[in-house]
């Protein structure tokens, strides 16, 4: 018997996490039963009602994965925690009350492991998303991300519909944003360095370097993301992160993107600059049950991979 064809629409396709979602599911994992679109604002602006609307009819999804956000580093968040709760709010009830119209038959939404309560027990798990408020530097964010895994608990209660959601820990990889004030801490030590380079300037690091961060490479996030797709089945979040034991310090993070692009100069901490969440440990326990054997890229070749790309596409990458 002939499977039916999935359809399968990704919001935010055109970003860091959805061009890397592009780059497996259409290439190393294709599959001929499936067709995937990858929809950017251009397609559609989903904050409102009647755009997203049109978007659902025209591509018709059976399955969607949700990645649409305002995104930003701490910097951007400390400043507009308003815009990130009320934009991603209105882009997160249309597409999961559109896909219910619709009949999807999965959503998979993406939450982030920043949206965990500030005081808290580590390692961070699953079950803790709700146990206190958010740090104060990205509460708007944090909020609405954390209402997408109370509404797919109201869609399946009322409804029945599968609508689950992931939670990944710092992302980074080609086609991420550069920009030094709105990017995250690996793009934008890679545009610095990159400058440094280039003026023979000192390569400043901001805070103290001492928080601590658990990377995950787009590509092995996209891959889990695919399995997510086709293969997990809770409503309940799952923790998409390398181990406890992978936590990086800032300033280590910084030494490898140094030691990636070569750079040979002065490196400088600037200690007026926040230091944010201290950090955030995640436990991936819950991933190692179902998927035991998958193999995260090593660190120090993903950087690598990130550093020549942004190097080598400098004039086109979002900075
Ligand atoms: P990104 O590179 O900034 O991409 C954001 C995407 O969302 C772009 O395709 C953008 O379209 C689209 N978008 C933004 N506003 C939109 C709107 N109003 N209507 C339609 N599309 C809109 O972000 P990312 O880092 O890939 O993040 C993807 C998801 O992962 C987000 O949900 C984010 O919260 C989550 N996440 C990210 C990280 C991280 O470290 N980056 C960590 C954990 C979770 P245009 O290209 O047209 O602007
Ligand atoms: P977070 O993980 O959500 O806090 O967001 P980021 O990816 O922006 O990481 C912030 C951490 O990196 C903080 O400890 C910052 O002090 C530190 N950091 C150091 N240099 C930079 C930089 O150039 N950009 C950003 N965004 N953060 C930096």
């Amino acid at each position: 018997m002939a499977t039916e064809k999935k359809v399968v629409m990704v919001t935010g396709g055109t970003g860091l996490v959805g061009k890397a979602i592009e780059t497996v599911a259409t290439a190393e994992l294709k599959r001929d039963d499936e067709e995937w679109h990858f929809v950017s604002s251009k397609d559609a602006d989903l904050s409102d009602v009647a755009a997203t609307e049109a978007l659902f009819e025209k591509i018709k999804p059976t399955h969607v994965i949700h990645l649409a956000a305002l995104v930003g580093g701490l910097f951007r968040n400390l400043k507009y925690n308003l815009d990130f709760l009320r934009v991603n709010n209105k882009i997160n009830d249309n597409i999961l009350n559109t896909s219910y119209k619709h009949g999807v038959k999965k959503v998979v939404s993406c939450l982030s492991t920043c949206i965990f309560p500030d005081k808290t027990t580590y390692p961070i798990d699953e079950t803790m998303v709700h146990n206190g408020p958010p740090h104060n530097s990205n509460f708007g964010y944090s909020y609405a991300k954390r209402l997408i895994d109370i509404q797919n608990k109201a869609y399946h209660a009322q409804h029945g519909c599968h609508f689950t959601s992931v939670i990944p820990t710092n992302v980074f990889g080609a086609y991420d944003n550069f920009n030094l004030e709105d990017g995250h801490v690996l793009p934008g030590l890679m545009h610095k360095v990159y400058m440094a380079k280039k003026n023979n300037t000192p390569f400043t690091v901001w805070g103290t370097g001492s928080p601590r961060r658990q990377f995950i490479y787009s590509l092995d996030l996209a891959r889990l993301f695919v399995w997510v797709l086709r293969e997990y089945e809770e409503i309940d979040p799952i923790i998409l992160s390398v181990g406890e034991e992978d936590e990086i310090s800032i300033k280590r993070a910084a030494e490898l993107v140094v030691e990636a692009m070569e750079f040979k100069g002065e490196v400088k901490y600037d200690t007026t600059k926040s230091d944010g969440q201290f950090k955030k440990t995640a436990s991936n326990g819950k991933l190692r049950k179902y998927l035991p054997d998958f193999k995260f890229t090593p660190i120090e070749q993903a950087i690598k991979e990130t550093c020549d790309w942004f190097v080598a596409n400098f004039e086109e990458a979002r900075k």
